[in-house]
Parts: C-alpha cells; structure tokens; sequence
C-alpha cells in the first residue's frame, strides 16, 4: 500500500479509500474478516481482497454500490481525521506548482497540524526529496507520526516535535539519508502557524545556500500577513507577493433579455396590487386564506412582446411573476448567455504570503 506508487489489486493490509458518497469517504485497512459498515449496507474486507482499485462493489444484500478507490493525499485530505484546520487541495496545488514542488525537493513544514498538506508534499517530492515537518503540540504532534509511520512515509519524511517559533528548525541528530551538505538544506518552506513572522527569522540557518529559496505562509488574517510582510522583509525575502485562493464554481446559464415595457409594467402591477391591497383591508373584504384574483388587477399598459407571447399560451398576462413558470430557454422569449457564481468551494480560505530569498555568494 503506497501514496507513492500506484498499484492494481487490492491486498490484505492495504489502505483502501471506501467512496460511499461525495460527501462520505471511508479510509479503511483490509483486514481479514472485517466488515465495513455503511447506512447502505455491510461490506466484507474479505470480499475486497483480490478486486480492483477503482471496481466498484454492491453491499451483502446485493445493492448499495460503492467504489474502491486507492490512496492519494487529495483523498486523504477529504477524509482525514481533523485534529485542526486543514489545507485544502484548491491551495496546496496552487502553493505547489507556485513555488515549483517536485521530485527531488526540500520542504520544511510548520506546523503539521492533521498532516493533510504533509501528505501531499511527501507524495509530491517522492523518494529523492526530504520533507521536514514540525508539530509543538504533543498528542497531534503523536498522532501524526503514527499516521506517517502507516502510511510508509518515513523514508523521505521526517516529523520533529518542537515549538519552532521558540526553538528554531536546527535538528542534532538528522539522519545521514536525510541531510544534504551535513544539514537540512530546504528549497522550499510552508508555514501554516498562527505567528509566523517569530519563526521566519530561525529559517536563515536551515534554507539553502546555494539556490533559490521559496516560502509561503499560510494565514487568516490581514493582520497576521502584515507582520509576516515585515518579517520576510527585514530577513531579506524579496518578491513579496499575498494572494487568495478563492474556490467558486461558474455555471453557463441563460438570462432573459427583458423588454423595458414589460418591467414598467411589472412595477404598475406591484404597485396596483399593493393598492388592492391597502384597499382591500380598509374595507376588511379580505377574509383570512381567501386569495385574490389578480386577473382583476388592471395596470393599465396596452401590452408589450412579451405580454403577447404570454397572451398566445393563453395564460394571460405575468412575464416575471406568478402565474406562468417560463423554464430557462424556453422558445418564444428571447435570452441570452451569462455566467453565474455558485455556492463556494470547500476551502479552507487565507492568504497565502509567498517570498524567495536568493543566496548571497560569499
Ligand atoms: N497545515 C496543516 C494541515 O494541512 O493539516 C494544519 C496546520 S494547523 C492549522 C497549525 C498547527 O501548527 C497546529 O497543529 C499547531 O499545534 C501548530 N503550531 C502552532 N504553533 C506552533 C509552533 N510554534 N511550533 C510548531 N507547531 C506549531
């Protein structure tokens, strides 16, 4: 089982991603006679085993489909155990093509909260980079290290337990296939603290000497991007740039192209039924849950192409209102084609501060 390394059939040990819904992702570890349970149903481990990654399997009782997936950090980050606020995909992508993540690099990482970023930064400089990630709290910092230990990611991960903003990023001991030129030697920093601009100033003597070095921080406020700004600046960082990663979906719809006499006279009928309204009340007519007739509503307009269409259903007269439900796109009206924002995506949205700091030949 490997984040790393894709492979085709399911095994007794691995790690299986149970996609039951959008919303409902189940990491499970096949383990001989166990069973997964779902709303949908029960699912034998002992039938997974030998299936491919990626079938899909019915429930014991022959329906409640789900599918097998494999193990890769964006579905990790999807159905992690949260301990703290997690990095999203919509970010970690866009900080890892920005500062030019890939096979080979040093990351430094502070700190490793639920490990969601940690994963996919492990993944991403694979066998031949370093990863090094610290984590002050106890039990998260406990936590993390077990998943990395099941995970097989300690062979390019190293987790350290240590407040970084106090104690820096210096280690003692690092293992011999860890170090680079006898140290850490990072390329590449990502800083998910709530102040990082007391950290940044220990980076100097864990950052490469000898090639370009990029960092983002990761944090909520404009507040906190202010001192990291500052920070950054007076350690030397230069191309200081803040971005926000802002998730939406656009949808292509129609919009109806609506003629100026057709909303003079939505706003006549209003106002005349408000009218019949105030008039109706003075003279107590309207009894409770009896419902007014609006055909009677005269709003005195000769009628524009719209009201004629509207006239041709036979349905009388209301473009935009009760009455008549016109459908996107329907003949007879005339639209035209806009784009509209959606409901958000799930993102875990800051600002996301990047910098570089170019080594001063000695
Ligand atoms: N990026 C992580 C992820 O994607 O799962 C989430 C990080 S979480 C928002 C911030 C973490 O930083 C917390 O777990 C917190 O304990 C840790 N932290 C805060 N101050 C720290 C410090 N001075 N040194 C090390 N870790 C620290």
């Amino acid at each position: 089982m490997s984040f790393y390394q894709y492979k085709d059939t399911i095994e007794e040990g691995d790690l299986v991603f149970a996609f039951i819904s959008r919303g409902t992702i189940k990491p499970i570890v096949i383990t001989r006679d166990q069973q997964l349970n779902t709303r949908y149903g029960h699912y034998e481990h002992n039938d997974m085993i030998g299936m491919k990654y990626g079938q899909q399997m019915a429930g014991a009782r022959g329906y409640g489909f789900i599918h097998l997936l494999h193990p890769t950090p964006e579905m990790w980050t999807l159905s992690l155990p949260h301990r703290t606020q997690i990095v999203y995909t919509s970010d970690s992508s866009y900080i890892m093509q920005r500062l030019n993540v890939v096979a080979g690099t040093r990351v430094i990482e502070a700190g490793t909260g639920s490990a969601s970023f940690t994963h996919s930064f492990a993944r991403t400089v694979a066998a031949e980079g370093r990863l090094f990630t610290y984590e002050f709290h106890e039990p998260r910092y406990n936590e993390a290290k077990r998943e990395l230990e099941e995970h097989n990611m300690t062979g390019n991960t190293l987790i350290t337990h240590r407040d970084v903003c106090n104690d820096g990023f210096e280690l003692d001991n690092i293992p011999e296939n860890f170090q680079h030129d006898g140290g850490i030697n990072g390329d590449v920093i990502f800083l998910d603290l709530p102040s990082p601009w007391t950290a940044i100033p220990h980076l100097n003597s864990v950052i490469s000497q000898t090639s370009r070095v990029g960092i983002c921080c990761f944090s909520p406020c404009i507040e906190q991007v202010d001192k990291t700004v500052k920070a950054l600046q007076d350690e030397g960082w230069t191309e200081i740039e803040m971005v926000e990663v802002a998730g939406r979906r656009w949808e292509a719809r129609k919009d109806m192209v609506k003629d100026i006499k057709d909303v003079v006279k939505r706003l006549k009928d209003i106002q005349s039924r408000k009218n019949q309204g105030i008039e109706n009340r003075r003279h107590a007519k309207v009894k409770s849950g009896e419902k007014r007739d609006h055909d009677q509503v005269d709003s005195g307009d000769n009628g524009s192409d719209s009201d004629k269409k509207f006239q041709n259903l036979g349905k009388g007269f209301n473009p935009f209102g009760k009455g008549i439900r016109v459908r996107e796109g329907d003949d007879g009206f005339e639209w035209r084609n806009v784009t509209k924002v959606e409901g958000e995506v799930k993102s875990h949205t800051s600002y996301l501060t990047f910098a570089y700091k170019i080594p001063v030949p000695s």
